[in-house]
């Protein structure tokens, strides 16, 4: 198994910086988001510091996830602060620096400059830097991972085919960076019916993790779709600082990840 953290009691990586952990998925709508904000909550709850980076920069919704949206980062030297969480994870989000709701209509390589300094600010301590990629699998990615050099990366699909063979592209992109996949997460794994609380799967069972068997990559867990997990997340609660069965799905994940 890789851990993303060698010992959780550790001091900080310094000089070099935090750890960064990429979480990345072949397309849009599959709860990339969710589980970065999600995954960053739980491995704080493990008493790992760590940060977040909304590199979703063309629909930033960590600020959300993590209730600290509306307030900006403080910078000195030209480097920005991280916003704190009520969640003991801090964030920099695209979210944080633009005007409510206006869109972004940048090209590649501006994108790539301010993610570049949404990654080299005041991180201090921190021990793991959770990255939000931006959905999919092009250029922007590409000179991401590149550039910063993830310590691992997870991917998350959803068990539709199609979802399933983005994610393939995904585990491309982070082979052709020689960055190593820690895993394949299932998101909306299987439905809870919010009457009864029973768990059905309208996409059948198991096919994220065979999918992660025949691409030789480890299966991190499944995540329900789950109601809960859908208005936890709109409301900036995420269910992983709460208790239940969706805080430990999340928390199991999150355990794979260390030693
Ligand atoms: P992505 O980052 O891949 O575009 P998001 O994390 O933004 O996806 O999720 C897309 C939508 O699906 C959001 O409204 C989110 O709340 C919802 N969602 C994600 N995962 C789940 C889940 N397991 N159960 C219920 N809703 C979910």
């Amino acid at each position: 198994r890789v851990g993303i953290v060698a010992d959780r009691d550790a001091p900080p990586p310094a000089p070099k910086g935090p750890l960064i952990l990429a979480v990345g998925s072949g397309k849009g709508g599959v709860g990339k988001s969710t589980l970065s904000a999600n995954l960053a909550v739980a491995l704080a709850r493990m008493g790992v510091r760590v940060g977040l980076v909304d590199a979703d920069i063309y629909g930033p919704s960590q600020p959300r996830l993590l209730a600290n949206e509306g307030k900006k980062p403080a910078a000195k030297d030209s480097k920005m602060f991280p916003v704190p969480s009520p969640y003991g994870v801090s964030v920099l989000s695209m979210g944080h620096l633009i005007e409510d709701g206006r869109a972004i209509a940048w090209r590649g390589p501006m994108v790539s400059g301010a993610l570049g300094q949404l990654i080299d600010a005041w991180w201090g301590e921190t021990q793991v830097l959770v990255i939000d990629l931006p959905p999919g699998t092009g250029d922007v990615q590409l000179t991401m991972v590149q550039k910063h050099k993830p310590a691992g990366a997870v991917i998350v699909s959803t068990p539709q085919d199609l979802a399933l063979m983005d994610a393939s592209r995904a585990l491309n992109l982070f082979e052709a960076a020689h960055v190593p996949v820690l895993g394949l997460v299932e998101n909306m794994a299987g439905y809870v019916c919010p009457h009864c609380g029973n768990l059905s799967d309208p996409f059948g069972l198991g096919a994220v993790e065979d999918a992660a068997k025949r691409l030789d990559m480890p299966f991190l867990g499944r995540v329900p779709l789950d109601m809960a997990i859908r208005l936890g997340s709109d409301a900036g609660e995420p269910p992983a600082a709460g208790e239940g069965p969706q805080a430990e799905a999340f928390a199991a994940i999150a355990r794979k990840l260390l030693p």
